[in-house]
């Protein structure tokens, strides 16, 4: 990748397109693209095809996609499987008209079927059925790695996939219903510690594992692999460790400060008991996380408050 390279990134202002930015101006590249969502609607075809059409980037980062936690994707079902496949077909059949040679599509772990062997590896993909709390998002997703996957092979084009973990960081979504658990615990935590509650409520049983990534390492996974000229098949991107959610309640408490007790709720799903990437292929790339959950909980937790003071 050339400095010069014009490079799009869509869903600039999300966790990960955000992410992407960061590292990219910080790598000192110039021409980076970004359209908002008044600018420009990504489920609308002729909208996309014409942007790209114009714009002919050298590079594409699909960090655009409608994401949220467990109970997000359990209740929004059709939403995330409508608009991500459109996002996602837009996206890259339209790079492919627009000439587009290079370009990165972002899924994630829950593609992977429910049960698989664990650490798990790329080639267990379409193995078994799936999770049922966030089926209509993975199947949104395998078939956008599909897709960039058919346009290499019909047309040569590298298209490829990258598939993250559990990620968390900076501009996250801290909403309590529909975010990811790192984010809904910090918010917990903190609330309760303001409060001076004697509880924090985490979901479901504690005993699901997950693993947790933080941004700006997915964000330099990325800009390596794009730089590398990789252009093989799906890459996980993980740290290859996990914790259960009472470890992960644990650790958000000590970094927050709150000093009371957990109480599960058991109402609430446990979702997919485990889910640890295999990350032999991405290391045998020479590419490893560098953030540890400590760490990177605190750099979270420091955006959280940023965020607080923001609107406060
Ligand atoms: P998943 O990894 O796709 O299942 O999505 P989440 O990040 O939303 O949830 C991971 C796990 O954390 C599940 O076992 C949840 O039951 C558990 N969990 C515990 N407390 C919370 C919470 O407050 N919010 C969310 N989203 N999950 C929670």
């Amino acid at each position: 990748m050339d400095k010069k390279s014009k490079i799009f990134v869509s869903g600039h202002r999300g966790m990960v397109g955000s992410a992407l930015v960061r590292r990219l101006q910080k790598a000192g590249y110039s021409n980076i693209i970004t359209r908002g969502r008044t600018e420009l609607d990504l489920m609308n075809q002729q909208a996309v095809h014409n942007f790209l059409a114009e714009e002919k980037p050298d590079y594409i980062y699909i960090a655009a996609a409608k994401v949220g936690g467990i109970n997000a994707n359990n209740t929004y079902r059709a939403d995330f499987l409508y608009q991500n496949l459109l996002i996602e077909a837009n996206l890259i059949h339209g790079a492919h008209m627009a000439g587009v040679q290079r370009l990165m599509f972002l899924g994630s772990s829950c593609i992977y079927p429910r049960d698989c062997p664990q650490p798990i590896k790329e080639e267990y993909l379409l193995t078994g059925p799936l999770e049922q709390t966030n089926e209509p998002y993975a199947i949104a997703k395998i078939a956008g790695i599909k897709l960039a996957e058919s346009y290499g092979k019909q047309y040569g084009r590298q298209y490829i996939s990258a598939m993250p973990t559990n990620l968390y960081g900076p501009n996250d979504n801290y909403d309590l219903s529909n975010s990811h658990v790192l984010p809904a615990l910090i918010r917990k935590a903190h609330e309760a510690k303001l409060r001076g509650d004697a509880e924090y409520v985490v979901w479901g049983t504690g005993t699901p594992m997950r693993e947790f990534l933080y941004v700006d390492d997915l964000a330099d996974a990325c800009v390596y692999l794009m730089e590398s000229g990789y252009d093989g098949p799906l890459v996980n991107v993980g740290t290859g460790t996990d914790v259960t959610i009472r470890e992960l309640a644990e650790t958000v408490m000590k970094v927050v400060g709150f000093e009371g007790r957990i109480v599960f709720d058991a109402s609430k799903p446990d979702g997919t008991p485990r889910k640890l990437m295999d990350v032999g292929r991405l290391a045998g790339l020479g590419w490893r996380a560098s953030t540890g959950l400590s760490a990177g909980v605190s750099l979270a937790y420091q955006d959280f408050l940023s965020k607080q003071s923001q609107t406060a």
